[in-house]
């Protein structure tokens, strides 16, 4: 992932990396899920990409659900740990031909994974 975000920096500063933000467009990522039991757990996954074993509690073995805070439609480097910023982005549920946007300074540049090509 972090590959992912050195892709939107180009040559720019450590500092405006910090505040690199990664989205996929039209899909949320899940931060969180909570159970019913009161379980809470952490995640970093796209939603709707969930492996069943990601959602099931380990307390009760109930399905567990995103919350509403839980969900975030854009990651922003700088609140990513760097354990999080190690992971590959299929780990995220992410997918070849998945398109994902890095911003940078209100800029905005889409990439295509699987392939080397910028969107126009
Ligand atoms: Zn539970």
């Amino acid at each position: 992932m972090a590959a992912a975000f050195a892709l939107g920096e180009g040559r720019s500063s450590v500092k405006a990396k910090a505040a690199a933000t990664l989205e996929v467009p039209g899909r949320l990522f899940v931060r969180e899920l909570a159970c019913q039991c009161g379980e809470r757990r952490r995640v970093l996954r796209l939603k709707g990409r969930l492996r069943m074993s990601q959602q099931k509690c380990a307390k009760c073995g109930r399905r567990m659900s995103p919350l509403g805070t839980g969900l975030a439609n854009t990651l922003r480097g700088d609140t990513l740990s760097s354990r999080e910023l190690a992971r590959p982005l299929s780990s995220l549920g992410l997918l070849p031909a998945d398109v994902i946007a890095l911003g940078r300074r209100n800029r905005l540049s889409c990439f295509e994974l699987g392939s080397s090509s910028k969107d126009p």
